[in-house]
């Protein structure tokens, strides 16, 4: 398993703001939709591929650029309406199946769910406490 870093930006609350739905582009790489008013987008680790693979919190002009060049496409002059910046950690690897076993004889791992903890990150919870249980 390795880390893939992810930038996220979200806009001021924009009174005309046209989306209505999230939205996926490049192969699901960059997402973007509408939270309370704003514009949130993030993504993009896909054009500076090695340079994502990191632990380490932070953003990068790279790929920051590419991300306000989508805002704009979408909502023409959003890059002057940023409110805030911040990245997170996914945990990826070759297979995009979750990990659930056990590392040594005290150690049970439930990993690797390529930032879709909150969809299935409850199942992976109960899978971990069957595993418990069986002890
Ligand atoms: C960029 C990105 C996009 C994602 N998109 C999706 C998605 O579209 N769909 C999906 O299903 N999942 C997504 N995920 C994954 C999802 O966000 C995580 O799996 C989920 O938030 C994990 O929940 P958690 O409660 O375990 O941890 P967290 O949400 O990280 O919560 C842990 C909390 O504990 C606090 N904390 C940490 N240490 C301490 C301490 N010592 N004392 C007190 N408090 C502490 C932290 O501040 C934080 O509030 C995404 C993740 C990232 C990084």
């Amino acid at each position: 398993m390795v880390p893939a870093r992810n930038q996220v930006l979200i806009t001021k609350v924009l009174p005309d703001n046209p989306l209505d739905s999230a939205c996926h582009l490049d192969k699901g790489y960059v997402y973007f939709r509408n939270y309370e008013g704003r514009i949130l987008l993030g993504g993009g680790r896909n054009i500076d591929h090695q340079a994502e693979l990191t632990d380490q919190f932070g953003n990068t002009p790279v790929i920051s650029d590419y991300l306000k060049t989508i805002l704009e496409t979408i909502y023409p002059g959003g890059s002057n309406k940023i409110d805030y910046w911040w990245s997170g950690i996914l945990g990826v690897g070759p297979s995009k199946y979750p990990i659930c076993e056990w590392v040594n004889p005290d150690i049970l791992v439930g990993v690797r769910m390529g930032g879709m903890g909150i969809a299935i990150g409850s199942y992976m919870g109960d899978k971990l406490a069957s595993e418990l249980d069986k002890i």
